[in-house]
């Protein structure tokens, strides 16, 4: 199959991280249904702790809806000072083990360990001791995910959440992605899944069905990929460098949308999740964008750039509304997009450096 070394591959993530920090911070919040993020009025939940999960509250949940699934739900502000403190302590224990990690967020990271610093020859005994420091040297729980590529080691991690550890090998790989339900499959969102649902592809297996021209036909570029995991192949590489040029959010609609109040409306909580992605990896940035495509298939996009930085949420509600009151609908439209580039991330601190001086 494939002529290298099988790798090792550790995918670790906190546990509901910014609701854990809050009530590991604040002695009253434990043992709570607390949502970070929003106010019984306004807003979206960043995070949501265990026991508000109970009741069906979700991280992206309107915190409207949230309050009235959860009437006791407290709403705690977010510290992202304090997550990124935490992330960083984090980070250091896994460069412990190896230098190839990459963070997808604040509270999840990829690690090749392979070839590890310390010479420890199971991949299984590193995650187990990498959960163990969490928990004593910062006071957390995390789940991982244990297998030979990054998409395995993923859903592993997700498999036994929360405190979980779970392990794919690679003598499991084949029959696991066949029983795996294709809603796990990173990059299935309700629109793939439907439309996959409708071609009879409900599990793993069922992609098996499908010619690789086939899926590429059906999923565009995705298919690709679904072809490749369903037979557990994943070449990806954990890069410690990654850099990320643009971060966002973008959805694709079962029903095309007719009118700009439409846009406006189904725009909104794009928006919301964009800002909500930027700011847990911690990204501040000048430039706003969105993306409107249409039935089509035809695309536009239009960015606003300002001189200083994005700071607040207001700020980037007000510049999308400005570009939407600029644009003529053509068409209807099947796909709204929002995100943000031109990363200023040194910017605040530039700032405050400025003032001390
Ligand atoms: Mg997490």
């Amino acid at each position: 199959l494939i002529k290298d070394e099988i790798r090792k591959i550790i995918h670790v993530d906190m546990d509901a991280f910014y609701a854990s920090v809050e009530q590991m911070d604040d002695e009253t919040l434990k043992g709570k249904p607390i949502a970070v993020g929003g106010s019984k009025e306004r807003g979206v939940v960043a995070a949501a702790s265990y026991e508000a999960r109970k009741f069906g509250v979700k991280s992206a949940m309107s915190s409207k809806m949230a309050a009235i699934k959860c009437p006791e739900l407290i709403f705690v502000k977010p510290r992202f000072k304090r997550y990124k403190e935490i992330s960083t302590q984090i980070q250091n224990i896994f460069l412990d083990y190896t230098h190839l990690v990459e963070p997808l967020s604040l509270d999840e990271a990829y690690l090749d360990v392979t070839r590890n610093k310390k010479g420890i020859p199971y991949a299984t005994d590193i995650a187990i001791e990498i959960k163990k420091r969490i928990k004593t040297e910062v006071g957390l729980t995390a789940s991982a995910g244990v297998s030979i590529n990054k998409f395995l080691a993923k859903v592993a991690s997700d498999y036994k959440k929360p405190d979980g550890l779970f392990v794919i090998k690679p003598h499991q790989v084949e029959k696991f992605v066949e029983q795996l339900g294709i809603e796990k499959f990173f990059g299935v969102g309700k629109v793939t899944r439907e439309k996959m649902n409708q071609l009879g592809i409900f599990k793993g297996k069922d992609l098996k069905k499908f010619s690789k021209v086939e899926l590429k036909h059906y999923f565009g570029k995705s298919g690709e990929y679904f072809f490749n995991i369903a037979y557990g192949l994943d070449t990806r590489e954990v890069n410690p460098n990654r850099i990320r040029k643009s971060i966002g959010a973008e959805n694709t609609f079962s029903e095309d949308l007719k009118t700009k109040k439409e846009v406006r409306t189904f725009l909104k909580p794009i928006v919301e999740e964009c800002w909500r992605r930027a700011e847990n990896a911690n990204i501040t940035a000048a430039t706003a964008c969105i993306k409107i495509k249409y039935e089509d298939f035809t695309q536009i996009t239009r960015s606003k750039t300002i001189p200083t930085a994005i700071e607040t949420f207001d700020e980037l509600e007000n510049i999308v509304s400005n570009i939407i009151e600029e644009i003529e609908l053509e068409k209807n439209v099947r796909l709204l997009g929002c995100s943000l580039s031109n990363f200023v991330n040194q910017r605040t601190e530039a700032k405050q450096l400025t003032l001390y001086l």
